[in-house]
């Protein structure tokens, strides 16, 4: 059985009051929950903030990227390390808006992948097709390579601290959502992907315009274990309610 897991990715929103009274008013909404692992992935300078008051609760906390060296003259860049530091127990990689605006690669995915796991950070790794790629019938090459490059030299123990996000790019806050049939269809196909012994074990979340309404449908999929939030994880009430789908 795989443990679902809903996390929230906040993009470039939210100011350090702002992200605090989130976490403070979504905590006693979720307490009670205990069957599946929720995380909030706010942006760099809140994650101190955010864990002071999420560290004594079932929320975890993510942060939305990492550079793979451990330190050093990387002007911007944060490390593993340090996002361990200040808690941090996720990160997402390779998210679509990295990939499309700053440069990210498979092979960057890549180091960015092995360095979460030098620290024992849990990395939610993004994959997924654009909408010319899609209309083109390359989807599925184009999956199979995002997976292929980015979880390059994974040992089997390693698979364990590895999310995927499959995120249609045409779905990201668009509104428009892969059905549940296209979404499960490429989810069992990333699965195929992965090495039989811990295929079945690996976390795939679903993201694109995840809503309360569509959570229940999407989660009811064989191989949807879970969700990776943007907008509708900006207000307390949509996300809690996704959480409790
Ligand atoms: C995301 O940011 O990963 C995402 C899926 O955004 P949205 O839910 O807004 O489509």
């Amino acid at each position: 059985m795989r443990r679902p897991i809903i996390a929230g990715n906040w993009k470039m929103y939210k100011k350090d009051y702002e992200a605090f009274d989130f976490v403070k008013n979504l905590k006693p909404l979720v307490s009670e929950i205990n069957d599946r692992t929720i995380v909030i992935c706010p942006s760099f300078v809140n994650l101190a903030k955010v864990y002071s008051e999420i560290c004594d609760s079932n929320i975890a906390l993510g942060a939305q990227d990492l550079y793979w060296e451990d330190e050093g003259a990387f002007t911007g860049e944060v490390s593993a390390p340090m996002l361990s530091a200040v808690g941090c127990t996720y990160t997402i990689i390779g998210h679509s808006e990295r990939r499309q605006f700053f440069g990210e690669t498979n092979q960057t995915v890549n180091k960015k992948i092995l360095s979460a796991l030098k620290y024992k950070v849990f990395a939610i790794v993004c994959v997924g097709e654009s909408l010319e790629e899609r209309e083109k019938g390359i989807t599925f090459q184009i999956i199979e390579n995002q997976i292929k490059e980015g979880f390059t030299g994974l040992a089997k123990n390693d698979w364990e601290y590895m999310v995927i996000a499959y995120e249609p790019v045409w779905a990201i806050g668009t509104g428009k959502t892969a059905t549940t049939q296209q979404a499960q269809e490429v989810h069992a196909f990333i699965r195929g992907l992965l090495p039989a012994e811990v295929a079945q074990q690996v976390r795939i979340l679903y993201g694109g315009s995840v809503k309360p309404e569509n959570i229940k449908e999407l989660m009811a999929q064989p191989d949807i274990d879970g969700g990776l939030v943007g907008g509708a994880s900006l207000k307390v009430e949509s996300f809690a309610k996704i959480i409790k789908y």
